[in-house]
């Protein structure tokens, strides 16, 4: 159901409580990507252009409750005030008179960012009165944080008990797209999945299933899949307690009418190492001493072919072990392909950007999607908490 955004309040003079997620990754006290501070910036700039009092909170890695100084947000306050062109005070907590003073003291257009939301113990289990004393500190609640929408925590769902709840512009993005995949995708829709894991995925392999024309299978969940076939694969990453769950996969997928392709060939070494010697074998030929590490040039083909016939193409999950060179062919491959397809594409999980991000081909896909777990349970057809408490467009 289509959600309120900012667009739709009232914000001239308003306190604007903005839960964003600037879950940056950082070294040595350093932001080493600010993509998901600039991913906030639309929300941010409009907020700012239209009078608001922008007070931002977030969290920061996981300090499970207690103050840890290392995971304060300072640096990104800092790095925030660069992108902006503009002050941003930091406060050194989140709730409190200190902060409720302060606030009430803000002019319209300025922005200020609280204390990580984690250091308070209420904030992951959703408790009412934190979410009650964060809520007192605004007039309405917008929730741009898509990455952690998937949480019922108090800052992302239990404070909109309390104040009006709008989308941000990077939620309202977020959910369009993915929805556009789950409600009527134009087709053909095929969804590629690879990546490490067959558990890691099987809910979201499961709820496409009966969503898409063709399924690409590869990465190292694929060896599941083959061990399901009957093959031998060596000493490669594979999960033999998931073979039944694979097996009904490729069943349910038969009777369904869905295709699902796996590979037919593999890149094989000893192990997942630079300069180690690689060599392609059929499926049928996996030595039990070698790795299949990536898929190979006759699967390559068949699923390029298959992207490149598609009008809407999801993407999650490497081919191979992008990581090492050897063994990024297939990764990039696919990569190259969803950039040349006439349709819409959308790439999610965190691997899976970092290697569209490596192919140089980022622009060429339609939607990069930002949220990780909360992507993934979305396509499971989950509902998100922190979607689902905001108004209703109607
Ligand atoms: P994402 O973060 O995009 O959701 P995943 O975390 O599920 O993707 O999977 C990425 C990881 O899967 C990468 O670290 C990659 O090296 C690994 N991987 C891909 N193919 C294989 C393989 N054949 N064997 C072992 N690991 C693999
Ligand atoms: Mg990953």
């Amino acid at each position: 159901m289509a959600k309120k955004t900012i667009r739709d309040a009232q914000v001239k003079d308003k306190r604007c409580f903005v839960r964003v997620d600037f879950n940056v990754p950082m070294k040595e006290g350093r932001i080493t990507d600010d993509s998901r501070i600039r991913a906030a910036l639309p929300t941010i700039e409009h907020l700012i252009s239209h009078g608001a009092k922008v007070i931002l909170a977030s969290h920061l890695g996981r300090p499970k409750g207690k103050v840890v100084p290392e995971l304060r947000l300072d640096p990104v306050a800092l790095r925030l005030g660069e992108l902006l062109g503009r002050k941003v005070v930091k406060l050194s907590d989140c709730v409190g008179p200190e902060v409720g003073a302060y606030v009430s003291g803000m002019s319209p257009g300025s922005v200020v960012l609280l204390e990580n939301v984690r250091f308070y113990p209420g904030e992951e289990k959703n408790d009412p009165d934190f979410a009650r004393d964060m809520a007192s500190l605004a007039d309405i609640f917008v929730n741009d944080a898509f990455g952690a929408a998937h949480r019922a925590h108090a800052s992302t769902a239990g404070i909109a008990a309390y104040i009006p709840a709008y989308a941000g512009f990077l939620m309202e993005k977020e959910v369009a797209a993915l929805g556009k995949l789950m409600e009527n995708p134009e087709r053909p829709f095929t969804a590629v999945i690879g990546g490490a894991k067959v558990s890691d995925k099987l809910a979201v392999l499961k709820n496409l299933l009966d969503r898409v024309d063709n399924l690409l299978i590869g990465g190292g969940m694929a060896n599941t899949f083959l061990l399901a076939q009957g093959h031998s694969v060596g000493k490669s990453l594979a999960e033999p307690s998931m073979v039944e769950e694979a097996r009904e996969i490729l069943e349910k997928a038969s009777k369904g009418g869905t295709k699902v392709l796996l590979p037919v060939d593999v890149v094989v070494a000893a192990a997942p190492e630079a300069g180690m010697p690689a060599k392609v074998v059929d499926v049928q030929g996996i030595p039990e001493d070698m790795m299949a590490l990536d898929i190979g040039p006759a699967t390559r083909k068949a699923y390029v072919a298959v992207v490149g016939e598609s009008k809407t193409v999801f993407w999650n999950g490497p081919m191979g072990v992008f990581e090492v060179e050897p063994f990024r062919g297939g990764t990039l491959e696919m990569a190259a392909a969803l950039a040349g397809v006439r349709g819409f594409t959308v790439v999610g999980g965190g691997d899976s950007l970092s290697a569209v991000e490596m192919s140089g081909l980022s622009d060429k896909i339609d939607h990069l999607s930002t949220g990780g777990g909360a992507s993934l349970e979305f396509l499971e057809g989950r509902e998100l908490p922190g979607v689902s408490v905001l108004l209703d467009k109607n």
